[in-house]
């Protein structure tokens, strides 16, 4: 049997600026054989692809990317933490690029040729002017011959060769310089617009310190923050930024969380608590234990995250490419049309309709088209990153834009999650019996509800025995063997199914229940130990997000496994439909439900609700910036607050206005360029112009998603 030795590749590249480009590159790199899987993003400018190196090694795919007049670096890893070879280039001051280089060059001569024009003849300024624009297409065309060789006859820089070119035949030198220094103004204008959308997310990363105080022995010393090792115990003095995930060790202090889920308001840190790297230590100095290597803490997966979720394309971005590659054949066509039929014809002059037709041909650059959906995605995408709102790329943008239902959650959602026991019924026994085997059962469990149950019988002294087989009934309870015997904390609802409650008791479970309060049954085979109520309080904000959601126009329904008493209460106090009783593959049922009326967005705490989010149009995980949150799920609010929900929707809606926009800008001024161009009231240099003009127009309208604020009704 034959292995073969593929392996995913990544490697960034420079100098992709505008949409065309990305394009160009997946089309060079797919026509080499033993590549499969290319990824190619031009936002952060990274190139993926599954490669065989047998039949084509590495240095290949690098050849056929800088063929194509683009940089390429191997690996994108350091382009997480903000250090990027690839971003080097970037920081260069625009005249020392290779296209500012190019601008102020064509630039120069241009000006050189105009004065001379007045100053001393028109012949010599043509000489001029021809010079300009053979210096200023030579680079173009070489690229525009590489793409060709590549596979791509039709590209920006095949349109711009011809086009330039041909008015030098025509006796059109001052204007072909002119397109040819306009050409290079504009995609420097690009590179610089890109580049600012990259930034936004890219900034979280420098958020991260670089340096850490490195404790061993007693002893600090300043080391690299990404040099350090698991295990390893940092001081982090107050004012400083967090060097690393961690733990804290010794201290207690206010942790400013911003960079990382958007919250401003410190959070107090004790013993044991984790923090994030790029949060800001406000009071006093925390030892910290290192809990995460420099590549894997929190900020590093969010900005991965956001950076793939770029690649993954949202329908309109899909059409939009589809159709940009029939536009520039299509363009193209009709301009041999415009040059050969008036003249050949209806007897017209060839000049002026040759002249038309290389208009035409600038026309049609699909750069601002191309830009326009992920130049919209990408500014929305960081702008919620950086406040706690994340999204997996412009399909769930566009999915929760159009979100009609909302289905949440009730425990940890619209809730706090942390529930407190507020009653001990004991029934046969004491209340330090009750709470002994009620710890015992549920200290192997994660549910919210066992968590309240051991801190309560540690605040009351109670040892907690040690359990065998535990095991969690979903929906229902806990079971495991307690003391030698059997023992359920569960639903009163199973308890009643397994016959161990009596009338008297259901009342008193009713009455609690009625209360807003979880009860829950401790029991062995036989009989009933007790009652335990739990209240979880609604969080502060969950009525607001209710009310704010119906002013959107989008309903809302509380989906809990909780009995139907204690969810009435809350759904109550809450202004939101409910339906109670659920076990978690009825949540599922439920979504499906919905999902047949409307486009449902489903918010849970990302755990247990898997299945349900999976099912809805958009999971949303709510949850502070846990592992399981940012990895499941389609979107993830990464702050404690119900009205991000909102905030989310809000933004994805703000964002697909802008798409729309953009595409109009996009389109409309082709459209109303083609028209003026064959009507001859335009001519070549408006041609370029507007290209350029609309490409910088929609990435500066996809930049002010970055100062959207998702918060503010409108
Ligand atoms: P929710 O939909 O509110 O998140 P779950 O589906 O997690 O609720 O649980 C439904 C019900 O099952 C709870 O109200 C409780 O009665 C019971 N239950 C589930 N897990 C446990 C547990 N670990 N301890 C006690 N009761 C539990
Ligand atoms: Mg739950």
């Amino acid at each position: 049997m034959t292995m073969s030795n593929e392996a995913s590749v990544e490697w960034v590249v420079t100098g992709m600026d505008c949409g065309a480009c990305a394009s160009k590159v997946r089309t060079a790199v797919e026509r080499l054989p033993g590549v499969s899987q290319v990824d190619v993003t031009l936002m952060n400018e990274r190139l993926r692809l599954v490669l065989d190196e047998g039949k084509t090694p590495r240095d290949r795919v690098e050849a056929a990317v800088r063929k194509l007049g683009y940089g390429v670096v191997a690996g994108g890893e350091g382009a997480q933490t903000g250090t990027a070879p690839g971003l080097g280039a970037s920081t260069l001051p625009w005249y020392r690029t290779s296209k500012g280089r190019l601008v102020i060059g064509t630039g120069l001569l241009f000006l050189a040729a105009f004065i001379t024009s007045f100053l001393v003849s028109e012949g010599l300024a043509r000489w001029g002017f021809v010079a300009a624009t053979v210096i200023g297409v030579a680079p173009i065309m070489r690229r525009a011959v590489n793409a060709a060789r590549a596979g791509m006859p039709f590209t920006i820089e095949m349109l711009m060769t011809i086009a330039a070119v041909g008015a030098l035949f025509i006796d059109a030198a001052s204007e072909a310089a002119l397109v040819v220094f306009l050409f290079a103004v504009g995609e420097l204008l690009e590179g610089v617009a890109a580049n600012k959308a990259r930034d936004g997310i890219r900034g979280l990363a420098r958020l991260v310190p670089k340096t850490a105080l490195l404790e061993v022995a007693g002893e600090t010393r300043e080391v690299a923050a990404d040099s350090l090792k698991i295990g390893q115990m940092v001081l982090v003095r107050p004012g400083d930024r967090v060097p690393a995930d961690g733990a804290v060790a010794r201290g207690i202090s206010g942790v400013d969380e911003s960079p990382v889920t958007g919250e401003s308001m410190p959070k107090l840190k004790e013993p044991g608590d984790a923090v994030f790297a790029g949060s800001i230590n406000t009071e006093a100095a925390l030892h910290v234990t290192v809990t995460k290597p420099a590549e894997d803490n929190t900020i590093a997966r969010i900005i991965r995250l956001v950076e793939e979720a770029e690649s993954a394309r949202a329908p309109t971005e899909r059409f939009i490419d589809r159709f940009s590659r029939v536009y520039m054949p299509v363009i193209v066509g009709v301009a041999l049309l415009v040059a050969l039929i008036p003249p050949l014809g209806f007897g017209q002059d060839w000049g002026t309709w040759i002249y038309r037709a290389l208009a035409l041909l600038l026309i049609g650059c699909p750069c601002a088209l191309v830009i326009s959906v992920p130049a919209s995605i990408a500014s929305a995408l960081s702008s919620g990153a950086r406040r706690g709102l994340l999204m997996k790329g412009g399909a769930v943008i566009e999915a929760a834009a159009a979100t009609t239902h909302i289905a949440f959650d009730k425990t940890g959602t619209l809730t706090n999650g942390r529930p407190l026991v507020t009653d001990l019924v004991p029934v046969a026994g004491t209340e330090a019996e009750v709470l002994s085997v009620a710890a015992g059962v549920e200290a192997g469990s994660s549910h919210p509800l066992a968590e309240a149950i051991l801190t309560r019988a540690k605040a009351d002294g109670i040892a907690t025995p040690t359990a065998l087989g535990a095991r969690a009934l979903p929906g229902k309870g806990v079971e495991a063997v307690v003391d030698g015997a059997p023992a359920w904390v569960a639903s009163p609802r199973f308890a009643d199914s397994s016959g161990v409650l009596e009338d008297q008791v259901r009342h008193v479970a009713a009455r609690l229940e009625s209360e807003g309060k979880t009860v829950v049954a401790v029991f062995r085979p036989d009989r009933l130990l007790g009652l335990i109520a739990l209240r979880d309080e609604p969080r502060e904000d969950a009525a607001e997000a209710v009310r704010q959601l119906k002013a959107l126009g989008v309903s809302s329904v509380m989906l809990t496994g909780d009995n139907a008493r204690t969810a009435a209460a809350i759904a109550g106090s809450l202004g939101i439909q409910h339906r109670a009783e659920l076990m978690p593959e009825d949540k599922v049922v439920a979504i499906r439900e919905m999902v047949a009326h409307g486009r449902v967005m489903m918010v849970g705490d990302g755990i247990n609700d898997a299945p349900a989010l999976a099912t809805a149009h958009v999971g949303v995980a709510m949850g502070s910036g846990t592992d399981v949150a940012l990895e499941t799920a389609d979107a993830a609010i990464l702050r404690n607050r119900a009205t991000d929900i909102v905030g989310t929707i809000r933004l994805a809606r703000a964002a697909m206005v802008n798409i729309r926009q953009n595409v109009a800008i996009a389109l409309g001024l082709k459209g109303v360029f083609l028209v003026t161009t064959i009507l001859g009231i335009t001519g070549l240099w408006i041609a370029i112009l507007a290209d350029t003009g609309a490409t910088v127009l929609v990435t500066l309208n996809a930049l002010r998603l970055l100062v959207f604020n998702p918060e503010r009704e409108a």
